[in-house]
């Protein structure tokens, strides 16, 4: 698969440099998801203070595109409240599946993933970290 120059170094970037990538032992692995098509999985943990998305975490291991998806992902859902996330986090997932034709420029360094609905496969690897965080939110109280 051919990113272009560009967005192969923020992609890159994110998977060396990951954002809010820490420990997350403590949190049980009933919390970790899996994309069994390419061995990735990713736990989080969010913390939510005063219906306000504080701070996102993420652990796990993963292919190049997992990992950068859920660095992304720590990013840009902080400062949303619960449900302005759970709407963007399914605007997210619709645009990285082709089912939305919004284009990904919208969603700051997401736009590395523009192309991807082109490869399902790995379409599958940069939407796994949405599904964790959008399961995360729905079970919060
Ligand atoms: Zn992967």
């Amino acid at each position: 698969m051919q990113f272009n120059d560009l967005y192969q170094e923020i992609l890159l970037d994110h998977y060396k440099h990951p954002r809010n990538r820490r420990d997350l032992s403590h949190i049980p692995d009933s919390h970790l998801h899996n994309n069994p098509t390419c061995g990735d999985s990713v736990k989080l943990e969010v913390d939510v203070k005063d219906g306000i998305i504080e701070k996102v975490y993420f652990d796990g291991h993963g292919c190049a595109i997992d990992m950068a998806s859920a660095s992304i992902m720590t990013d840009i859902v902080k400062g949303k409240s619960k449900e302005e996330a759970i709407s963007f986090v399914e605007n997210v997932l619709a645009v990285l599946r082709g089912e939305s034709k919004e284009p990904l420029d919208n969603y700051g360094d997401l736009v590395v993933f523009s192309g991807l609905r082109d490869y399902p496969v790995r379409v599958k690897c940069a939407t796994l970290p949405w599904h964790a965080l959008l399961a995360e939110l729905k079970s919060l109280k």
